[in-house]
């Protein structure tokens, strides 16, 4: 059974070397949680052996001793019947010697010199609890806060349960907070440790109706190495529900990678497994699980793939820049009147690899900004061609990602773009996705506001996608809303839907924000958003995204509808 106990006394140990040295040691290290006793050599340890057999919970002991050396001492602890059952860990500095004396009945071994303190006082705790059926609670391997284990303790358990209890069939689970430096920030880091104290309290109470162990470390991770459940779904919701309990006004959201027990996997790539299984779900209030499986292995090596072979596409102009049209269709017919710029990735090998593959993949690393440069240089280079060629100007709006909200040199970079290409503001519009705006309020307002106050022309993505109120989005530096796809993907079939897509007609209406429409794809689609006073539509149902020249094509024809 795996399962935490405090106990009342504390437990007697003795210590058997012939050298002071290690004795002081060792007692250095236990002498806080047990009570420690003293043996020189062999003989003295048989005497106080057999005095206080009753007591021993553990005997440390030395193998190579004068007068009576170790494995005497293990050949005669082994002779008796009530003497065995005290559990032995053998100091030793040889490999021979150890597995020797694990045949002779020692528990353990610890190598000489000895290992790092905690790791000792893992094992010491280990063996007791594993002949008792209890163990013992110090403060050195628990996270005060929330009484769990702290890092190095978790794992060395971990692996001692891997290595001497395979039957278990442990899973790995890892549990986050998302983005709890926020709710630190918003709520104060006091309600934080509540927080975490009510996690950690239910995922004790979880630990003992089923067999597990768990530790909390990086401030929000929770890891739990536990028995196969049979609906991780459930236990996730188990958590959030206590969450939402201790504290209705706010809202948490807890995600959770699970990464199943599997024959020869170490816990420490086991859990690395659900780490990322558990970032995978970064920001996704809707299906905050992951469990770890085949699909993902490769997915991380395509992702490290990606990663690897960034460098060479930029030097080797592998990106380029696709457009796709936006209609006013409040025209009759509808007018062209802008563009999206959307990278797309020539791969040699890959061939075409599409941004949701690689985009959240580089925002995750800080290598977004080097892409997003490019798309803006491009898509400036190309406005500013066709305005030279045409006579007209069509804007392009650009993608932002939230990492470039915080690169200081934001502002000058875009206001660089424009004057070096000989453009207005208004020429280039960007857009910065819903959640972006949500996740990092004050700062993120800030830069936007700022380049709002510049002349650009901001449109928020997703629009639909993320949280913002009404009254949140009267504050925010918007000019246009683009709605998300998901709102019309089903607008013909749903009423709720046609319902929402009004809603956001009359707010954006209200609030003096014109509309696009994005994922277009069918006449009914278009019909009901021209009747709903929609003001721009982007879709397949007038276009792909399409590489510049094709796109051109584009132009050419609204030009002549102009002369007409
Ligand atoms: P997004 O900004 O929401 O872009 C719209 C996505 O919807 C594009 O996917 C586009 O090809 C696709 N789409 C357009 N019309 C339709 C339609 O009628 N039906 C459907 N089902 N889809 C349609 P894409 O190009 O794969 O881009 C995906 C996301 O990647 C973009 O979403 C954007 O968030 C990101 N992204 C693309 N290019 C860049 C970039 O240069 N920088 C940054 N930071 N992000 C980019
Ligand atoms: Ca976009
Ligand atoms: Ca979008």
């Amino acid at each position: 059974m795996i399962r935490s106990k405090q106990i009342q006394r504390p437990q007697l140990v003795l210590v058997v070397d012939d050298q002071e040295l290690n004795r002081d040691i060792l007692g250095v290290i236990l002498e806080d949680n047990f009570e420690v006793i003293y043996a020189e050599n062999g003989q003295e340890a048989m005497e106080q052996i057999r005095e206080r057999a009753e007591e021993l919970s553990l005997i440390l002991l030395d193998l190579m001793m004068p007068v009576m050396n170790g494995f005497q001492v293990l050949e005669q602890v082994g002779a008796d019947e009530e003497l065995k059952k005290i559990p032995i860990i053998v100091l030793t500095a040889e490999k021979e010697a150890e597995l020797r004396a694990l045949q002779m009945g020692a528990a353990d071994f610890i190598t000489k010199p000895f290992e790092v303190d905690e790791v000792i006082l893992a094992r010491v705790n280990r063996i007791i609890e594993l002949s008792e059926g209890r163990k013992l609670i110090s403060a050195a391997e628990h996270d005060r806060l929330t009484m769990l284990y702290n890092r190095n303790f978790f794992f060395e358990y971990a692996n001692r349960l891997y290595q001497y209890h395979p039957e278990y069939q442990l899973d790995a689970l890892v549990l986050n907070i998302e983005q709890f430096h926020s709710v630190n920030a918003l709520n104060g880091y006091e309600f934080g440790d509540d927080v975490l104290r009510a996690l950690g309290n239910e995922i004790r109470t979880f630990l003992s109706e089923t067999e597990g162990i768990a530790g909390r470390f990086e401030a929000d991770r929770f890891d739990i190495y536990c028995v196969h459940q049979p609906d991780y779904r459930a236990l996730l919701q188990r958590f959030q529900d206590k969450l939402n309990q201790i504290s209705p006004k706010v809202n948490i959201h807890l995600r959770m990678g699970v990464k199943p027990w599997r024959e020869g996997v170490e816990p420490v790539l086991l859990f690395d497994r659900a780490r990322a299984a558990c970032n995978m779900v970064r920001g996704n209030y809707q299906n905050p699980l992951m469990i770890y499986d085949e699909d993902m292995r490769m997915q991380e090596l395509l992702n490290q793939r990606l990663l690897n072979d960034l460098r060479g596409a930029v030097e080797e102009k592998q990106f380029v820049v696709y457009y796709q049209p936006k209609y006013n269709i409040q025209t009759d017919p509808p007018r062209l009147a802008s563009a999206e710029a959307l990278i797309r990735w020539k791969h040699p090998e890959l061939g075409m690899v599409h941004p949701g593959a690689f985009i959240p993949l580089f925002e995750g690393n800080g290598l977004i900004s080097q892409v997003d440069s490019f798309v803006w240089q491009e898509a400036a280079k190309k406005v500013a061609e066709w305005k030279k060629k045409y006579g007209f100007t069509l804007p392009v709006s650009v993608n932002l990602s939230r990492a470039d909200v915080f690169d200081p040199t934001l502002i000058s970079q875009l206001e660089d773009l424009v004057t070096s290409n000989g453009l207005e503001y208004k020429d280039i519009k960007l857009e910065v996705t819903e959640s972006a705006y949500t996740d990092n309020a004050s700062q993120v307002l800030e830069v936007i506001a700022g380049l709002r106050a510049k002349g650009f022309e901001i449109e928020m993505d997703d629009f639909g996608s993320g949280y913002s109120s009404l009254n949140m989005l009267s504050e925010m530096p918007v000019d246009v809303l683009k709605m998300d796809m998901k709102f019309i993907r089903n607008i013909e079939k749903r009423e709720t839907d046609r319902r929402l897509v009004y809603l956001i007609m009359d707010i954006a209406k209200y609030l003096g924000l014109a509309v696009v429409a994005e994922g277009v794809e069918t006449k009914g689609q278009l019909d009901f958003l021209r009747e709903s006073r929609c003001d721009l539509v982007q879709g397949y149902y007038f276009s792909s995204p399409l590489p510049p020249d094709e796109f051109e094509r584009l132009i050419q024809h609204e030009l002549k509808i102009k002369r007409e």
